[in-house]
């Protein structure tokens, strides 16, 4: 199966730097050695699908509310994102979790109405080190899929990012026996409730560790936050 690249640029680059990104990303893109998806934040999108026309570099929203239209002030919609040539949407991000208190019932709805739209679901899961250290990490991944997939169409496309908390932009990679372990831990769980997706992983995804973490069992493609802003590391990345 094709690998993929993805890269989630939270809150950095206005539409100035989206577009000198690409500029620059578009003279290496051919090295890569598989899909490449760009998350962009929401004001970007529009820099990012005017940069993309005519690529096969794909891009998305960070999220987007569980209904297409309405009175909710300061959401954004799937389908205006779709309508700006968006394929994917990051759903359940940890930073989305942790700091807007989205929870697994919030996250069913989101990838229930990005998969009617004829979007690809990016959904992340992750346990905290707490969770990690009190040997939960089975049982959390196992109830955020549960719940997060409750609402979820098997027959569309979906993609999974494993992603523990305590390794995102924190420069604590997990090891590559724990992310061996703990994706064919994923694997096992999509299958028993009737999924199969690619399973990326992301956290602090670098240059020196992605050729290590891409030859584990399940490892479908990297989730990069840090790693991806520069033109240079990402494609390093993208091309392992
Ligand atoms: C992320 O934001 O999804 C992420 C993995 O960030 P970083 O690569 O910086 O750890």
């Amino acid at each position: 199966m094709k690998k993929i690249f993805a890269a989630n640029w939270k809150l950095f680059k206005t539409p100035q730097e989206t577009r000198a990104f690409f500029q620059a990303f578009k003279e290496v893109a051919n090295k890569a050695t598989g899909d490449l998806v760009f998350f962009p934040s929401a004001l970007c999108l529009e820099a990012a699908s005017n940069s993309l026309q005519g690529t096969k570099i794909q891009f998305g929203a960070q999220n987007c509310f569980s209904q297409v239209q309405g009175a909710f002030t300061g959401e954004n919609s799937a389908q205006t994102a779709k309508d700006m040539g968006a394929q994917y949407i990051l759903i359940g991000h940890s930073e989305r979790r942790q700091i807007f208190g989205e929870t697994d019932a919030m996250i069913a709805d989101k990838v229930a109405l990005v998969q009617s739209l004829g979007l690809i679901p990016l959904l992340c899961i992750g346990e905290t080190l707490n969770e990690r250290e009190s040997k939960h990490t089975y049982r959390i991944l196992e109830t955020q899929l549960q719940l997060g997939l409750a609402k979820a169409d098997k027959a569309k496309p979906l993609v999974v990012a494993y992603e523990p908390v305590w390794a995102i932009g924190t420069g604590k990679v997990a090891t590559q026996e724990q992310v061996a372990e703990t994706h064919t831990d994923v694997q096992t769980i999509l299958k028993g409730l009737g999924f199969s997706a690619p399973i990326l992983y992301g956290g602090s995804v670098k240059p020196d560790n992605a050729a290590g973490l891409i030859s584990q069992p399940h490892v479908s493609g990297f989730l990069v936050g840090g790693a991806s802003l520069e033109v240079d590391s990402f494609i390093k990345i993208a091309s392992v």
